[in-house]
């Protein structure tokens, strides 16, 4: 347990279980279900009970936090795996191409040309999501359903991105599981296979629609804590 006395691994296991309960349910393998635990805001104190229980995929929103964060720990478990969950700046590419293994967010023309120049650069080619917005909501990032097949077709053919599936986050006050049947039809239609899609309040509704990645933070390591208002 940590100094602060909250039991992240108990958490962690109780979620661990949850998953289990939900692909049984749903008459998958557990093995196709992966849990990212989404450490974003909490520091280093609050992750480690977790590594110690043994989980080594984090999803993480902020290239800076990222950055700042995660090398003291690889260094203590090399076997990490990190997955960026947030928006992805233009001018972030180099750092989160440096930092992660897994860029969930690709949404736009002008970030999957400067990632593909990038893996060309350095030679390393990530793993990539296609992030879909479900709900066409105007604040939020993502393609639309409507020209998802486009972009995935530009991101493979053309730029060679590596796309192993797609994600999406709903809209926050409608029903989930309409947008995981969404999301799940894209990607049929496109060959692909893998779905990050689920958070702490519908994971088990994610996976009974296919997940197999689930991003859940609060219900492993608490609410996170607030920034000072400005
Ligand atoms: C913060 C975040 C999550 C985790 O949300 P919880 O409700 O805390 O489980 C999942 N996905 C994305 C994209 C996030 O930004």
């Amino acid at each position: 347990m940590a100094e602060d006395g909250f039991d992240a691994a108990a958490h962690l296991s109780k979620v661990q279980d949850e998953i289990a309960a939900a692909a049984t349910a749903a008459g998958r393998v557990l093995d196709s279900v992966n849990l990212v635990a989404v450490s974003k805001v909490h520091g280093a104190g609050r992750i480690r009970p977790v590594l110690a229980a043994g989980q080594r995929l984090f999803g993480e929103n902020r290239v800076q936090e990222a950055e700042a964060k995660w090398p003291e720990l690889r260094a203590a478990y090399p076997d990490i795996t990190l997955h960026l969950i947030g928006p992805l700046q233009t001018n972030k590419i180099k750092s989160a191409v440096a930092t992660f293994d897994v860029i969930e967010t690709v949404d736009r023309e002008k970030l999957a040309r400067g990632l593909a120049k990038e893996f060309q650069r350095v030679g390393k080619h990530l793993p990539v999501f296609v992030q879909i917005n479900t709900g066409a909501e105007p604040q939020k990032a993502g393609v639309l359903p409507e020209d998802a097949d486009a972009f995935i077709a530009l991101c493979r053919d053309e730029l060679k991105l590596d796309v192993r599936g797609l994600m999406c986050i709903p809209p926050i006050d409608e029903e989930p599981s309409l947008h995981f049947a969404l999301l799940a039809k894209i990607a049929q239609r496109n060959g692909l296979d893998q779905l990050s899609m689920g958070m702490s309040a519908d994971f088990d509704t994610a996976i009974a629609f296919g997940a197999t990645h689930v991003r859940v933070g609060t219900a492993i390591f608490g609410p996170r804590p607030q920034p000072p208002a400005a």
